[in-house]
């Protein structure tokens, strides 16, 4: 009795820091729709088009 009272404490995750590569979002490409990932600026890997900006 009461074994389940007992919580293991939750561990905290912990996050690298200097980096900011998880805050990119994938982008849709404007001109074939293709998913970009990496920085802003990035150019589309399948057809070289530009990423779609303004959402
Ligand atoms: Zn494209």
């Amino acid at each position: 009795m009461g074994e389940d009272d007992r919580k293991p404490a939750l561990q905290s995750v912990e996050v690298p820091t200097g980096g900011d590569a998880a805050c990119w979002l994938p982008a849709l490409c404007a001109d074939c729709g293709a998913m970009i990932e990496g920085p802003p600026g990035a150019v589309c890997w399948r057809c070289g088009g530009t990423r779609r900006e303004g959402d």
